[in-house]
């Protein structure tokens, strides 16, 4: 019998798959579906959940600042929209704040203040982006152009022009290529979907001083790992990066769409009314929840908290490496980590994909990342014994499926 709590042919297009779970509620890490199964959710929603579900606190909120006002449109502003713009430009050299609902349109806003800023400032033809590869800055057609992976672009090609892609943490490639013609670099701390890898720390120095050396516009792609993701406000502070734009989204507004890109003087300096906007970028509803999880996110115990939970969760993936052989590479940082699995000899399938599934059967929602990475990005709340519980699921799974 197909349980309720599987959804299969739903009118959404093909490009999502035909099965979905249908989830009901869910409560700090946990979340439940429609015929009571409960789950850990290791994924927070692809990043999202970062304070867990069921939260009373965001939900009144929301429901206060609906019952004031829903929607102003940029024409006009609102006390929660202000509130927000002044707590992200409060770190770090940030003049002003473009609201947005999508990690993607959060990065399509960069592309565009670069591009506007190198022609007004260098004139016509400075126009060229540099990404890199593996790197994910989403399907919106300028964002996807700066995405790496050809399965997500190249049927839909030609896409943006001017994108060139280099390899990611190769100092001397980007040091030969970068000069004053490129309008700007994009670039990720972890590459988030490529695999988990992290930026080192001389790629930083070398990509704060190309950009500083030939005045391209540095946009670090934070949308997966910015908010305190990685034990740092930011995770540019892992590396020391230091960005002229920092792009924002996933968990900003606790789940409601919103997403920020912070700009710096110099850009802010060459914009005109009308180069860019958006009808609901800033809702104050969004942004009444924004205000609440940055109290949490910026406070600084808060933030120490997480950096002492991502080195726990570490630990919990060393001990489980030395258990398989199948286990890899550990990869990323802070609350954003995985593993490689990789798939042993005689193994009929993809182990990695079906380790997620049999963590699902078992009750415990993991992601993946890259081609074999499995990605835990837990809500920043999880506590050390919620961690225990799903390794120890983890492990039952992974041996299910080496044993079956
Ligand atoms: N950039 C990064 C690094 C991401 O991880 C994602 C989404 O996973 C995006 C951009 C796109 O965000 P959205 O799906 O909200 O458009």
């Amino acid at each position: 019998m197909i349980p309720k709590s599987t959804v299969y042919n739903a009118p959404y297009p093909r490009s999502y798959g035909n099965e979905f779970t249908l989830f009901d509620h869910g409560k700090g890490c946990y979340i439940w579906d429609v015929e009571g199964k409960k789950y850990l959710d290791l994924g927070s929603g692809i990043a999202v959940n970062t304070l867990g579900y069921g939260r009373e606190d965001l939900a009144k909120a929301a429901y206060d600042q609906m019952k004031k006002i829903v929607h102003t449109s940029n024409l006009y502003t609102s006390e929660a929209t202000l509130l927000v713009a002044d707590k992200l430009t409060s770190f770090g050299n940030f003049a002003a704040v473009h609201f947005g609902n999508s990690g993607t349109e959060a990065n399509e806003a960069a592309i565009k203040f670069a591009r506007l800023y190198a022609k007004r400032k260098k004139g016509e033809g400075h126009h060229k982006i540099i990404a890199f590869e593996n790197a994910f800055h989403g399907r919106t057609v300028g964002a996807l152009s700066c995405t790496y992976n050809p399965h997500y672009k190249d049927d839909c090609q030609p896409l943006m022009p001017g994108v060139e892609f280099l390899p990611y943490n190769d100092v001397e490639t980007l040091k030969k290529t970068v000069d004053g013609t490129y309008a700007a670099i994009i670039v990720e701390v972890i590459q988030g979907e490529g695999g988990l890898k992290c930026m080192t720390k001389e790629f930083a120095k070398a990509l704060n001083e190309v950009c500083a050396q030939q005045d391209v516009i540095l946009i670090a792609d934070e949308v997966q790992t910015g908010l305190t993701r990685t034990g740092y406000p930011f995770a540019s502070g892992l590396v020391d990066l230091n960005p002229d734009i920092i792009t924002l989204a996933k968990p900003l507004a606790g789940g409601l769409p919103l997403s920020a890109t912070l700009i710096p003087m110099k850009i802010n300096e060459i914009l005109q009314p009308g180069d860019h906007g958006s009808t609901f970028g800033g809702n104050p509803v969004a942004c009444a929840v924004a205000n609440l999880m940055l109290e949490t996110l910026f406070f600084p115990p808060f933030i120490f908290e997480v950096q002492a939970k991502g080195e726990y969760l570490k630990k919990k993936i060393e001990e489980l490496k030395a258990k398989f052989d199948c286990i890899g590479e550990i990869k990323g940082a802070g609350m954003l980590r995985g593993f490689e699995v990789n798939t042993p000899a005689g193994y009929e399938g993809d182990l990695s994909k079906d380790l997620i599934a049999e963590c699902k059967a078992n009750g415990v929602l993991v992601l993946r990342s890259g081609t074999n990475v499995i990605r835990l990005a837990p809500p920043l709340i999880i506590s050390e014994k919620e961690m225990d519980e799903g390794f120890e699921i983890i492990a039952k799974s992974l041996k299910n499926k080496l044993n079956k």
